[in-house]
């Protein structure tokens, strides 16, 4: 496959369909590939539920014998298949068209035969941790029940942390006060009321959550800062009631932690997952001992903005311009197959089946879900909803979603059913090390230093809203667990204090942090998560590492990565799937390999920009027309001016520099150039010029400035026998002669 400059993608027409009927088929996912009519459809809804009903006959006799743990097992997972592969037809389909009614009949019907399989496997998880320790340890032992084991180890290794029956029941009734906190506030977040702001063009338009950081990464300051203060602003007004939410929702954390008997509210949330606290501890250090590249990073943005003072409203604007214009789905295709040529062929082939056999649906629609996921059942091969429109962002998510798709279709085809899913833990690392692939391919095919600078930045971007940033708020998230259990107060003062503090630490000196990041706290949905968003960080890190092997060491860790980690699915602890796959989140290294690559872009930045400052050639004035004469810019004492289009300059200085001798008649505004054997008459205000006695029509008189006749510049250059061209990117005449 050629490679070729990203950025220069071909110009075609952005397509923009109404409806999805409009959309020619191979933009449309095939979901004929799950089922060929609704009758089939119907008939597995109907068998999920009979065999969610025939599923009770194993209560009461799981912990009997190998062979009835087995045959359970099989039964659950059997009935799952069917459960899941109905479930998500329907749902894809309605995701897809949300206004047909047959679509939504079915989805609702999903819902019904959801309440069903969740009734009738309740007892499940409950009875196998029942089975005495001894016991299950036998049974466990059996090879027979080798592709359950991990699966039944995982559900009772919370064992020990729970409690008596009746306790559990008790805790059971009142846990859905527990999601109150953060159904408030997502009930608040949305009655918030923002000011209206002055746009780029001076027009009034009211602010909101959703279009906030597109105001943010406005090119104009003015603009990022109306919206960075009428947006905190706003939550500021609220402050004591988000402080009350979140204090509860922490609160609710910190009381199962301690009624569950574990250390603390991070090792209660990460425990389920079989990840160890030292992960997160890991993770914030080794940021932490780090944080003198961020400030670096900020020290490049200030330098890169020009501006006196760095604040908090201009972390989201581009650094560098990026004119790729529209980028079609085809070009987007080969630029993924390009980019993802590291993984083998093996990986490439399975990608351009996903895009010749319609896995993918690809453009928009007004009914159609926003965003972009992958999804896809046991039986079926991954589905990926896109909503394309063309942006450099949009292929990287293309790649990004792709991964995710790899990872289900290789740990579908290598695990039982059982063990075929994966956790978010290894699951952003499957789709960001397709992320990092891509980057780098892009980076070595850029065409010029623009390019380069605009990947640089964007790749820098990356980390610090993934690895840097995750990792504050995942600091904060631990800080306030803390605070709170040791007593001390989660009121707004508080909480704006410790969240100004971290900031700080994190953006360094060079940045001003601006009073309202304070209530930054208040922005984030992910706070009323349980310890969640470090694992974007942890992921990132990890994706990184592992694309650096695939580059250095190629095809040995193609083949790890394909057949430790993408077709394990969830047949091991998720650190030990990394730590297979060569990349070992147990210790610092990682963590530390993504901080000296963050070092590394920053270094080529930093050299790219010194090296375009001294490419840069003589600057022009502002809004200042050039005139080069055989490849040299030459300065006039009064400034060349465009006249409806045609250039005009000092005419003694244009005729001397294309050597010919002049004759000024003042009484009658008149110019008598002559060179070799041509003689060219000019007057001031007349629309028609001689040249050797014949008369040309100008474009544009000569015409008195500032004292100075100017005449028109491609007609003296042009009747002096030079050759006159436009350059319209530098804004310059250029002459040969
Ligand atoms: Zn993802």
């Amino acid at each position: 496959m050629s490679t070729q400059s990203v950025l220069a993608a071909a110009q075609e027409a952005k397509p923009n369909y109404k409806t999805r009927d409009e959309i020619p088929t191979q933009y449309k996912w095939n979901l004929d590939d799950m089922y060929k009519t609704k009758a089939e459809w119907e008939a597995d809804v109907k068998k999920t539920e009979e065999l969610a009903k025939d599923f009770t006959k194993h209560q009461g006799k799981l912990g009997n014998s190998v062979a009835e743990l087995k045959q359970a097992l099989e039964d659950y997972s059997v009935l799952s298949r069917y459960f899941e592969k109905a479930y998500i037809y329907a749902n894809l389909g309605f995701d897809a068209n949300s206004s047909n009614p047959d679509l939504q009949t079915m989805a609702d019907r999903t819902e019904a035969m959801l309440a069903v399989v969740n009734e009738k496997t309740a007892w499940l998880t409950p009875e196998i941790t029942e089975i005495p320790d001894a016991k299950l340890k036998e049974l466990l032992a059996s090879p027979e029940l080798a592709t359950f084991k991990y699966m039944v180890e995982d559900t009772v290794r919370t064992k020990q942390h729970t409690l008596s029956k009746d306790k559990e029941e008790l805790l059971a009734q009142v846990a859905p006060i527990n999601d109150a906190p953060g159904t408030i506030y997502n009930m608040l977040a949305k009655d918030i009321k923002f000011p209206k702001i002055k746009d780029e063009s001076g027009k009034e338009v009211q602010l909101t959550r959703a279009n906030f950081i597109s105001y943010m990464e406005s090119t104009d300051r003015n603009v990022r800062k109306a919206a960075f203060d009428a947006y905190y602003g706003a939550m500021g007004g609220f402050q004591d009631t988000l402080a009350s939410t979140l204090a509860s929702h922490v609160k609710t954390h910190n009381i199962n932690a301690k009624t569950h008997n574990y250390k603390s509210a991070v090792e209660a949330a990460l425990t389920p997952n079989n990840i160890p606290v030292s992960v997160y501890e890991q993770l914030v250090g080794t940021v932490n001992d780090n944080l003198d590249l961020l400030h670096r990073y900020m020290d490049l943005k200030k330098r890169m903005l020009k501006v006196d003072e760095l604040h908090m409203y201009d972390i989201y604007t581009t650094l560098v311009e990026n004119n790729h214009g529209y980028i079609s789905y085809e070009q987007a295709q080969k630029m993924v197959l390009d980019g993802l040529q590291p993984m083998g062929k093996e990986y490439t082939d399975v990608l351009q089946t996903a895009f010749k056999d319609r896995w993918v649906d690809v453009y928009s629609t007004d009914d159609k879900r926003s965003g972009a996921y992958q999804w896809g059942a046991y039986d079926s091969h991954p589905y990926l909803l896109m909503n394309y429109q063309g942006t450099l962002d949009d292929v990287n998510t293309l790649a990004h979603e792709l991964g995710h798709a790899m990872h289900s279709y290789y740990s579908g085809k290598n695990q039982h059913y059982i063990n075929s899913n994966y956790p978010t833990f290894t699951a952003e690392v499957a789709s960001t090390l397709n992320e990092a692939l891509m980057f780098q391919n892009m980076y070595q095919n850029a065409k010029n230093t623009q390019e380069k600078m605009y990947l640089l930045n964007s790749y820098l971007e990356n980390f610090r809203a993934t690895l840097f940033r995750q990792t504050q708020f995942a600091e904060f998230e631990k800080l306030i667990h803390e605070k709170e259990a040791a007593g001390e107060s989660l009121n707004a003062t508080n909480l704006k204090k410790w969240y100004l503090d971290i900031n700080k630490k994190y953006y360094g000196e060079t940045m001003i942090s601006d009073e309202g990041i304070a209530m930054e706290w208040a922005r984030i949905p992910h706070f009323y998560r349980n310890f969640y968003v470090y694992q974007y960080a942890t992921s990132f890190a990890a994706s990184a590492a592992l694309a650096k092997q695939v580059l250095d060491e190629g095809q040995p860790a193609v083949d790890r990565i394909r057949t430790k980690f993408l077709s394990q699915g969830n047949a091991k602890a998720p650190i030990e799937i990394l730590k297979d796959a060569g990349v070992d989140m147990s210790t610092s290294k990682p963590v530390e390999q993504a901080m000296d690559l963050f070092k590394d872009t920053l270094d080529e930045l930093e050299a790219l920009i010194a090296q375009a400052e001294k490419e840069k050639p003589t600057p022009h004035k502002p809004h200042g027309i050039g005139v080069k004469i055989n490849g040299k810019d030459q300065h006039f004492d009064t400034a060349p001016q465009n006249v409806n289009g045609t250039v005009i300059v000092p005419m003694r200085a244009i005729f001397e520099l294309l050597g010919a001798t002049i004759k000024w008649d003042d009484a009658t505004q008149t110019v008598t150039a002559t060179k070799g054997n041509t003689t060219v008459t000019l007057k001031v205000g007349a629309t028609t010029a001689t040249v050797n006695g014949t008369s040309v029509t100008l474009a544009q008189p000569a015409q008195i400035t500032n004292g100075r006749a100017l005449v028109p510049t491609r007609f003296v250059g042009e009747a002096l026998g030079a050759k006159v061209e436009w350059d319209a990117a530098n804004n310059t005449v250029v002459i040969t002669h």
